[in-house]
């Protein structure tokens, strides 16, 4: 009988080979860590080691050209390591403080922007869009990327009062957009139906089993099997769009935008938080969302000029409360704050207005 073969280990690659050499032996050793400058992190060790960490912000969709430029840049001026951080910004490291300016010149000589440490906006987190998905509704890394042109400046200084993370999503459902400010997609009409198709391409019970508000029955259609939608119940969610794509939701005209506030993971000191809807019907206007940009910049405007130090944007709006934020960022209170779901009984207490 043939040897089994040993399996191929495609996960992720053991991270210390790649690891700064100081940065290993002083793992799990540090003492403290300072703030010299916006983008510029410097670590000590207990041994009385340091290491500055410049961060720079890449459009996460890089090409071979550009990463060859970013690592000639890291053999030359840095000590030959690089990490990428889960916000597509690129961080050098070295050991020695003559070493940072000469870096930071280098990089944005080569016209990248240095920046995004402690109380910065940092580069918007987005998901892939047109670029690899099967069912966005808008191209996330175009909304990024107009969208940081206008905050750049929010980027490369440390001017607000905490940390400000924004995020993107390209449909409603899947990855992304949580965040404190994040926006993502929002289907305005139910799924319309190619019948043709669906017998065809789609596993009839997995898509009514993806529904969270049963509103997918089998039906025959002009003699083919194939499904139907409620649509008093449909929420529009566009769940069953990636496993039937015969029931397209994305729209033109009524795949819109939403801004979403408030969202914080949970970490060492505190509970998650959950982010609250606060623009709907957004245009989903390429190629520079002119919309959703000016409604983000009245966010930051606002949290930056009203927020006590270190407060993160969920906790300045608990602090003044909802119908000020409201004012505050010049936004309308329409239904669509409203969760009107009726399996919702147990969150209406997630609205930004009801309160029983
Ligand atoms: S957010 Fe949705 S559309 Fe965008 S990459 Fe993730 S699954 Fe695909
Ligand atoms: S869009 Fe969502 S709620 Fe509507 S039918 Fe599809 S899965 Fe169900």
């Amino acid at each position: 009988m043939a040897d089994m073969r040993e399996p191929i280990e495609s996960g992720c690659p053991d991270p210390w080979q790649y690891m700064h050499p100081l940065m290993r032996k002083n793992f799990g050793q540090w003492k403290y860590h300072e703030h010299p400058r916006p983008g510029v992190l410097l670590h000590v060790a207990y041994s009385g080691d340091k290491i500055w960490t410049i961060k720079a912000g890449t459009q996460r969709i890089l090409d071979v050209f550009t990463l060859r430029k970013l690592c000639d840049i890291g053999d030359q001026f840095a000590e030959g390591y690089v990490h990428f951080t889960l916000r597509s910004n690129i961080e050098y490291m070295v050991t020695d403080e003559a070493k940072v300016q000469p870096l930071i010149d280098a990089l944005e000589g080569a016209g990248f922007v240095v920046g995004g440490t402690q109380n910065s906006v940092a580069m918007i987190s987005h998901t892939q869009g047109w670029l690899h998905c099967d069912i966005p509704g808008t191209d996330a890394s175009g909304v990024v990327k107009s969208m940081m042109d206008e905050l750049i400046d929010e980027f490369r200084n440390a001017t607000m009062p905490n940390r400000v993370h924004i995020t993107t999503s390209c449909c409603q459902i899947n990855c992304g957009g949580q965040g404190d400010i994040a926006i993502n997609i929002q289907h305005t009409k139910p799924p319309k139906i190619n019948h043709d198709l669906v017998a065809n391409v789609c596993e009839r019970p997995s898509v009514v089993a993806r529904c969270p508000v049963a509103a997918i029955r089998p039906a025959m259609v002009n003699g083919k099997p194939s499904l139907e939608v409620d649509e008093r119940k449909c929420i529009c969610c566009g769940a069953c769009y990636p496993p039937c794509p015969p029931m397209q939701i994305n729209d033109a005209e009524h795949s819109k935008l939403a801004i979403w506030v408030g969202g914080n993971h949970s970490n060492a000191r505190g509970k998650p938080t959950f982010q609250k809807l606060v623009a709907a019907g957004i245009p989903n206007n390429p190629p520079r969302w002119p919309e959703a940009t000016a409604i983000v910049k009245r966010i930051l405007k606002a949290y930056k000029e009203g927020a006590r130090d270190w407060e993160r944007v969920n906790e300045w709006i608990e602090r003044i409360g909802w119908p000020r934020f409201f004012e505050e960022v010049e936004l309308p209170f329409t239904k669509y704050h409203i969760d009107t779901w009726r399996g919702a009984r147990a969150s209406f207490n997630s609205s930004s207005y009801i309160r029983f």
